[in-house]
């Protein structure tokens, strides 16, 4: 048995999970939200880079 960090609930296995570069070991439910939630931030990123990209250009 094992305490997940995200939610804190009792599971037979954690995974882990790369968010932001670090390594977190959740439950499944908290991982693939984390999973999720590190590619939405991803995304953003590139998109704030294309328009910082876009102004640097004019
Ligand atoms: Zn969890």
């Amino acid at each position: 048995m094992a305490v997940c960090k995200g939610c804190g609930d009792d599971v037979e296995a954690l995974v882990s999970v790369k968010v932001g570069g670090k390594a977190k070991k959740l439950c499944e439910d908290c991982a693939d939200r984390a999973r999720e939630e590190s590619e939405v931030a991803e995304a953003s990123e590139s998109v704030v880079q294309n328009m910082m990209g876009f102004k640097g250009r004019r």
